[in-house]
């Protein structure tokens, strides 16, 4: 199954897309665990990126869909993938219709929850240096504060997770990536889920949305 994964930041869609990733056996593909390790790897395309990142904008979209045209082209993702962070707005959008030709996206599932709550959760969000993994100071935290559970190497704050930067990527998102429900909503494949609820009852919804459909 081909699935784009739909939601604005801290809506909780890296925290399902793990699980999906694992349950369903398709590869996770995150447009911002990508630039993020382009910045880590100090190359000069990770330079002009982080430049976005960090006040929160967008990337430009010839970088982000020649990137994401790449990937799709990886053996890994013929029997299906999910897309986390990807599209982002309608350009993207067609043209990974283009890319996808004949072996379209068959659903995208928008995680939505209030602002207020994204608020909170992006601002407590601590990630792993060593694996990646997710927590939340209050709502996932970890056994031992700052360690991750998983790996055992130190947790931090992402760079962009600063209440300032927050704002900003909230209303470049109502902005720039919300008219993409219309989109997929016209094209029949949108389902909402409630994000608001715990992370297991989140990927129950999922799930039951995904096994109604193979
Ligand atoms: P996104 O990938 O959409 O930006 P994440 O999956 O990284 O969001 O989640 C943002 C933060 O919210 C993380 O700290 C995560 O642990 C926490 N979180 C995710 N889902 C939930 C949930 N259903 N309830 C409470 N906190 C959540
Ligand atoms: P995320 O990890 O999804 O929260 O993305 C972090 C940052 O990466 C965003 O704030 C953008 O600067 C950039 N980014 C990720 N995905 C995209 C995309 N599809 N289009 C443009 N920029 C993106």
């Amino acid at each position: 199954m081909n699935i784009v994964l739909m939601g604005p930041p801290g809506a909780g869609k890296g925290t399902q897309a793990v699980r999906i990733a694992e349950t369903y056996g398709i590869p996770h593909i995150s447009t911002g665990d990508i630039f993020r390790a382009a910045v880590k790897a100090g190359t000069a395309l990770g330079a002009e990126l982080q430049r976005y990142m960090s006040q929160g904008q967008l990337v430009p979209d010839d970088i982000t869909i020649r990137i994401v045209h790449e990937r799709l082209q990886q053996p890994d993702c013929a029997a299906g993938f999910l897309l986390d962070g990807f599209p982002r707005t309608i350009e993207q959008a067609v043209a990974l219709d283009k890319t996808l030709e004949s072996n379209p996206i068959d659903v995208v599932l928008s995680i939505e929850v209030p602002d207020e709550e994204l608020i909170r959760r992006l601002t407590g969000r601590r990630v792993c240096q060593g694996c990646g993994a997710t927590y939340h100071v209050d709502f996932n935290p970890p056994k031992t504060e700052g360690i991750c559970d998983k790996c055992g190497k130190e947790l931090q704050q992402r760079a962009d997770d600063t209440i300032a930067t927050v704002r900003n990527r909230l209303e470049v998102y109502n902005r720039q990536t919300e008219p993409l429900i219309s989109y997929y909503r016209e094209q029949g494949k949108l389902v909402s889920i409630d994000g608001s609820q715990a992370i297991d009852k989140v990927f129950q919804d999922i799930a039951c949305h995904l096994e109604a459909r193979q």
